[in-house]
């Protein structure tokens, strides 16, 4: 280790290498809160070039590293373990290029989303990726894990938005797939062996993102539901009736949205009347007036039909704020709810109803003072699972309980936040056979020391 420190050290200047003290706590941990480490050195290029020339380096001398973006990952993946160098991309920031025409931006990995949001808002465009960590989660992470939120709906998750991107791998290869085209069948298609793989493959350096023009009108309802079927059927219909312009469909059950309520006294029910389940509804027009209409009417023929008890139309941006705050609420809870199994997790959407109540009542049946909050991306399939006794011994086995109920329903052990550490013991339970040593193949092949990001995913 000292050898490739003291050949740092002479390829490096000041700010790109931190060793000891130096080193801030932030490094040691990613929002997941996984047992945090001290990484045995901290670098930080400045570029892709020298973040080759490191690689270079670590390969000679097989030195394991773990890459970190904005440190928002929920799977322990950027949390270093003993013995990693950790290579953080945060000065690798910043918006090289934003094509008008094509509708295209030019990033660097370690730009936050919301940077990118923003900047292309000011080109009357649109950045179709949003979610809760906006600030300070960063492109290239968001590349790596192959990010959801709630936009996926209608654009889909950060796979569908690249179309290129510019990699590092282990051995400190430059692999520019730069590609800004849409259709592009020129033999294989490299970028999808980094999208998702979660840094264990390569590091992403710049990506090429596909903006979307910017939809003028934005429109948001608070809905109640007395059933799971009524918020199928629903969901189905507002399909027919508001095709693409659909942007949003998070499906609270009461057991979130009441301990939501519980706990961040500053929200304000906006219901006087309890109900099962509360939908938030967005949907996005181009013209203002036209939109308001179709959303509004096609609100009021599913109200008819007694598949939405009682609505909620927000009537501004900040009633839809208030809305959406009680959704994002979950930020909140995750700090005073005390050692939580947290999961995301995706089943068929027809399966996802009955799937919850047999989860809570398996749960409850194995663990006294067992508490489950429901809700998630439900028109993505997608649902988030968080669970607690109260007590830190309980979490483990309540994580493999929920792991291997996933695995008897063949669902995903997650739907967004990846594999990271935490999952990775329970990969078979989504994966085969044949693909998890798929996988190994690619891994040894793009990364023969295993020297990036190990003993994650896989
Ligand atoms: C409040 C909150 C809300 C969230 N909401 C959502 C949500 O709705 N949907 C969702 O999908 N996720 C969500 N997340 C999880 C998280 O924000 C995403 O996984 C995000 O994409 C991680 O980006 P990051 O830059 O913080 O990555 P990090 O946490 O730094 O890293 C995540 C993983 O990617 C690797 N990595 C990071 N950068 C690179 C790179 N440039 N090249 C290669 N590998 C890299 C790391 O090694 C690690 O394995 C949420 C998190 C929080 C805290």
């Amino acid at each position: 280790m000292q050898t490739l420190i003291d050949r740092l050290v002479q390829t490096l200047d000041k700010s790109a290498l931190f060793l000891g003290d130096e080193i801030s706590e932030k490094y040691s941990v990613d929002w997941s809160g996984a047992d945090p480490c001290k990484p045995a050195a901290l670098l930080k290029p400045k570029n892709t070039e020298q973040l080759s020339s490191i690689m270079a380096l670590c390969h000679e001398h097989e030195q394991p590293v773990v890459i970190q973006g904005g440190l928002t990952g929920l799977a322990g993946g950027a949390t270093p373990q003993p013995g990693e160098v950790a290579i953080s991309l945060e000065r690798m920031q910043g918006i090289e290029e934003i094509d008008t025409t094509a509708m295209t931006m030019t990033a660097q990995a370690g730009t936050a989303l919301q940077v990118l949001q923003e900047a292309a808002a000011e080109q009357d465009l649109f950045m179709p990726l949003d979610l809760g960590a906006r600030g300070s989660c960063n492109i290239g992470g968001n590349v790596a894990t192959n990010a959801g939120g709630t936009e996926v709906i209608r654009y889909g998750m950060t796979r569908s938005l690249v179309l290129g991107l510019e990699a590092v791998l282990a051995d400190g290869t430059v692999i520019n797939a730069m590609n800004k085209m849409v259709k592009n069948n020129s033999g294989y298609d490299l970028k999808h062996l980094f999208i998702g793989s979660e840094g264990t493959l390569g590091i992403v350096t710049r990506v090429v993102i596909q903006l979307q023009p910017k939809l003028k009108s934005s429109h948001t309802a608070l809905c109640a539901l007395q059933d799971y079927e009524s918020v199928t059927r629903l969901l189905a219909e507002l399909k027919r009736s508001l095709g693409s312009g659909l942007t949003g469909f998070e499906l609270m059950w009461d057991n979130y949205y009441d301990k939501v309520l519980e706990v961040d006294t500053r929200l304000q029910n906006p219901f006087t009347q309890a109900h099962p389940f509360y939908l938030l509804v967005e949907y996005k027009d181009s013209s203002e007036t036209a939109g308001r209409e179709r959303f509004e009417s096609a609100l009021f023929e599913q109200i008819e039909a007694g598949l939405i008890t009682d609505a909620l139309i927000a009537q501004s941006h900040q009633d839809a704020a208030r809305f959406w705050q009680i959704r994002d609420g979950i930020g909140e809870l995750l700090q005073v709810l005390g050692p939580v199994s947290n999961q995301d997790i995706s089943l068929p959407i027809s399966e996802l109803g009955e799937f919850s109540a047999a989860l809570e009542s398996r749960l409850k049946d194995r663990y006294s003072n067992m508490a489950v909050l429901l809700f998630g991306h439900i028109g993505d399939n997608n649902l988030h699972v968080v669970a607690y006794t109260g007590r830190e011994e309980d979490k483990a086995d309540i994580n493999r309980d929920i792991m291997l109920m996933i695995g008897e329903h063949r669902g995903a052990i997650t739907a967004e936040h990846g594999v990271g550490v935490l999952k990775r013991d329970f990969l078979d339970q989504s994966r085969s056979p044949s693909e998890i040593a798929l996988m190994k193949t690619l891994k040894m092949a793009m990364d023969p020391k295993g020297i990036l990001n190990p003993r994650r995913v896989i």
